[in-house]
């Protein structure tokens, strides 16, 4: 299976949703905690070995860090072959918060001139990774400049307060890495993959500034999709997993309050946390739970149950296969938005926008994207 489909786990009484049967794994694949335990023998030693060991450069090999990252390069690259675009992780790997690359990964690595990135430590691999890269790599990182909410930003603790992440910092210390979910915030990260392309092969400036513009026509209507959604539907209470979607969640008006697990716990939730939740979800009127691919869903399902509201699995945007089409991005996003249009009527009386979000510092330098309304 190479990505999982929107789709509803939990019905709805009030919606007369049918329920549909899951065959989902929630375990990490064995190869990837194969490839852990690959990546952790790697002393610091053996890094520097591979790294005395570096080949010569093809000064062609581009890699890409996570999956979204790589649909918006390979986007801008077709048509232009200066660049080979290649992906790091597996197509399959989901969120790469505890991806850890092969052996084999990392040889790719002391092969290659630019990586691009997300950026905001969604792929923290890298920390590591990068020591084996050629000194002089070129890293772009997507996120520069864009307007990032804290990790934990409008979670309502169970005795009401604002809760503190997973880490146990300050939201405010640790931006939300998970800006690729929204189309909004894409632009700016495709502004940001094509201006270091542009520079990195001068000749292919006006190439890379074509395949912006035919990305910014490319998500107008689903971006205005979203505005519409907004615009009926602002105010609902979710509760999602890990922080996934909390960027499309504010452009569409919904308020993300709790998680399952919060961002950084990848262990499944404490009896005493699930009593808590339940206890939330009844008390804040909680109108849907959201979660991604790699959460299990069963937690979803026995709260939609208890609760009578609806309960459903996004598509990430962070698994596919290495030949998807090239508008895959628009067409996950637009199954998202339908199935949501499907999950949550539209508001009878409209409700009052959800509190502005604090946003914390993320690049003194943004670039622009293009207005949308
Ligand atoms: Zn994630």
């Amino acid at each position: 299976m190479s990505r999982i489909t929107p789709r509803i786990i939990g019905q709805s009484l009030t919606l007369r949703f049918q329920s549909l049967s899951l065959a989902l794994s929630p375990a990490l694949p064995l190869s990837l905690s194969l490839a852990l335990v690959f990546f952790l023998a790697l002393t610091g030693l053996n890094l520097a070995s591979l790294a005395a060991a570096r080949p010569a450069l093809a000064a062609d090999r581009l890699v890409c860090a996570s999956y979204p990252v790589w649909l918006f390069t390979r986007y801008l690259n077709e048509g232009r072959d200066l660049f080979r675009v290649e992906l790091l992780t597996n197509p399959e790997t989901g969120c790469p918060h505890e991806f850890a690359p092969t052996p084999k990964d990392l040889e790719r690595l002391t092969q290659t001139k630019v990586l691009v990135k997300n950026g905001l430590d969604l792929e923290p691999y890298l920390d590591r990774a990068l020591k084996v890269a050629p000194p002089d790599v070129e890293v772009i990182d997507a996120s520069q400049g864009v307007p990032t909410l804290a990790a934990g930003w409008g979670r309502i603790d169970f005795d009401g307060t604002m809760v503190q992440d997973s880490a146990g910092q300050s939201p405010a210390m640790r931006p939300n890495p998970h800006i690729f979910l929204s189309p909004k915030l894409s632009l700016t990260m495709m502004a940001n993959i094509a201006a270091a392309l542009s520079r990195l092969d001068p000749s292919g400036a006006d190439h890379y500034a074509s395949r912006l513009a035919d990305w910014e026509l490319e998500t107008k209507s689903v971006i205005e999709d979203i505005n519409r959604f907004r615009d009926t539907h602002r105010g609902y209470k979710l509760v999602t997993s890990h922080g996934f979607m909390d960027y499309l969640a504010q452009d569409m008006g919904l308020a993300v309050i709790a998680d399952i697990s919060p961002l950084g716990t990848e262990a499944a939730p404490s009896g005493q946390r699930l009593s808590r939740l339940a206890q939330l979800i009844g008390r804040e009127k909680v109108a849907a739970i959201l979660v991604d691919p790699e959460t299990n869903p069963g937690v979803a399902r026995v709260f939609s149950k208890d609760y009578k509201i609806p309960a459903a699995i996004l598509d990430t945007a962070t698994s596919g296969t290495f030949d998807p089409p090239i508008d895959f991005y628009v067409q996950v996003i637009r199954e998202n938005i339908d199935l949501l249009n499907r999950l949550l009527p539209a508001n009878v009386q409209p409700t009052p926008e959800p509190p502005k979000p604090v946003p914390v510092p993320n690049n003194p330098q943004p670039v622009q994207p293009p207005e949308f309304d």
